[in-house]
């Protein structure tokens, strides 16, 4: 999405910026019950941008309640599956149109470069919809054999009311990789964005309203995860919940559903992925290329971060020589609202002082850092690109800091690779960089991630079931897999006699 906008074009639009930050139930903004709000603030600058509902549980189970009654009422999964995927094409073509307001809502809101917004974001988002619009009637039950005199179908039905609890990373497109396949299966949902960036989501509930989607069908309330999301987990009227988010808060949320209504409950949790480089692999640049992205894109707030870098002890010094000059040509800080920014501040204050903690243990416990020791001279939630070289059992090799923070670890055969890169309580992503097709197959079967890159990282598409082995999570979006994710099946046995 190439786009002509200057720095200070996109200075000028962010004065004029409507920003609503209430709830969205049964198809229009409300205030919370309780009167409570929140501030956001523009982790560039630590400027307030708006104030932010603050939902709680009367608000939540006003907002299932909105969306049950759409769900006994069959406003939406009665719809002839045509007149569904109208609704939800419609909604990629509203993306479109306001994606300079969207772009805005999440730069301001999380610190993402807009460019990335526009060129990443976005366009993943539309593509989410249009492909599950595209499935709706893709999904085909089935007749099985059975006995003269028998008839068995098996049928696919949606589940009823779900929650879906997002993250702040991408905020748009992490609740779109959700609320796509569970409003496609038919079903209505209730959405808890993350409290440091819920712009973007508050935004799409309206645009759901315009593309012609029935009110209630999908209901978003805004607050804090302990109070709206701890709530919404709990509600006996919510058969399943999808979460992206931490491992901590994952493990949270099964119990909340064993203490409720033993709700299913999808989680999509955190990562500390490696990246291993054979010293036959094809071309050092782009494998280093690779790695740097891997790990600084999106200031390294990303799941499947490539956060561990397993280098051959050949590679070790070029690699690193790489690795240095190409971060240093890449990614620079700057404004994010500037086009040419390619590196933004961290989402929030409080994530910044965390990642700078992990830093500091990082230094503490001995790991050499070969780059990022000196502070970026910004006012805002700005981290340098960081590089460590250390061993795998060192807590900057086994804990997710969700930052732009590597750790280079070196090693001498394939199975020592194997075995540090499973060596992890994650399992979300992997990458293999060789030129001996063989020893990759074989590396594949060995790895323990629910995504592996061969000489790639980060490359996919909507086919691509999308999520982890281990503590990275349960299940998966993207795929035709997630929407089935959404259903449930009933078999239905005829006698005919
Ligand atoms: P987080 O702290 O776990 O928060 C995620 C969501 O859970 C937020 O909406 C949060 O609300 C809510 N929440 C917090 N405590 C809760 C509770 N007790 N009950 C119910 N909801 C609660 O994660 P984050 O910091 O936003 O996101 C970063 C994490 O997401 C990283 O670990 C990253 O790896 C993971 N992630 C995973 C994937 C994947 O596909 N596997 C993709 C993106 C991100 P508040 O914001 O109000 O606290």
């Amino acid at each position: 999405m190439a786009h002509p906008l200057s720095h200070q074009d996109w200075q000028r639009k962010a004065q004029s910026l409507a920003i609503e930050g209430r709830l969205f139930i049964e198809g229009r903004y409300v205030a919370a019950q309780g009167g409570g709000s929140f501030d956001c603030s523009n982790p560039a600058t630590g400027a307030r941008l708006a104030s932010i509902a603050q939902g709680q549980a009367q608000d939540v189970d006003a907002a299932v309640a909105s969306a049950l009654a759409a769900w006994n009422d069959r406003r939406w999964r009665g719809l002839a599956p045509r007149a569904r995927m109208q609704v939800l094409y419609r909604l990629a073509d509203l993306v479109e149109q306001h994606a300079d307001e969207l772009a805005l809502l999440e730069t301001l809101d999380m610190g993402k470069p807009i460019s990335d917004v526009l060129n990443i974001d976005l366009p993943e988002v539309t593509k989410t919809l249009r492909y599950f619009a595209e499935c709706i009637d893709k999904m085909e039950g089935a007749v099985t054999h059975t006995a003269p005199g028998s008839l068995h179908m098996i049928l696919h039905e949606p589940l009823g009311v779900v929650g879906a609890i997002t993250p702040w990373n991408y905020p748009l497109l992490m609740a779109v990789w959700k609320l796509a396949p569970i409003l496609a299966a038919g079903n209505c949902v209730v959405l808890k964005p993350a409290e440091q960036a819920p712009l973007s989501c508050t935004r799409l509930a309206q645009l759901f309203i315009d593309a012609g989607g029935p009110a209630g069908v999908f209901n978003l309330v805004n607050g804090l995860g302990m109070e709206a999301g701890r709530a919404l987990a709990l509600h006996p009227d919510v058969i399943k919940l999808s979460f992206t988010g931490s491992t901590r808060v994952g493990k949270l949320l099964m119990g909340y559903a064993g203490q409720s209504n033993m709700k299913r409950v999808a989680l999509e949790t955190g990562g500390k992925s490696p990246q291993i480089f054979m010293p036959d692999l094809y071309d050092l640049d782009a494998a280093v290329d690779r790695a740097v992205g891997g790990i600084f894109d999106n200031a390294g707030q990303v799941c499947n971060a490539g956060s561990r870098l397993l280098v051959h002890h050949d590679l070790q010094t070029a690699f690193i020589e790489k690795f240095v000059a190409r971060t240093q040509a890449l990614y620079q800080p700057g404004d994010p609202l500037d086009p040419a920014t390619t590196l933004g501040p961290l989402a929030s204050q409080a994530h910044q002082t965390k990642v700078l903690a992990d830093i500091a243990r990082g230094q503490s416990e001995g790991a050499q850092q070969v780059m990022g020791d000196t502070a970026i001279a910004m006012p805002g939630a700005y981290v340098p690109p960081t590089l460590f070289v250390g061993h795998n059992r060192m807590a900057i090799a086994q804990e997710e800091v969700f930052g732009p923070v590597a750790t280079l670890i070196p090693f001498d055969t394939e199975a020592e690779a194997i075995a540090l890169a499973n060596d992890s309580v994650y399992g979300l992503a992997a990458a293999v960089w060789t030129r001996d097709l063989k020893q990759a197959h074989r590396m594949v079967g060995a790895l323990e991630a629910g995504v592996v890159w061969v000489n790639c990282f980060g490359d996919g598409d909507m086919t691509q079931p999308f999520g982890g082995y281990k503590q990275s999570g349960n299940s998966r979006d993207k795929h035709m897999a997630s929407l089935l994710s959404y259903t449930q099946s009933k078999s239905a046995w005829f006698e005919l006699g």
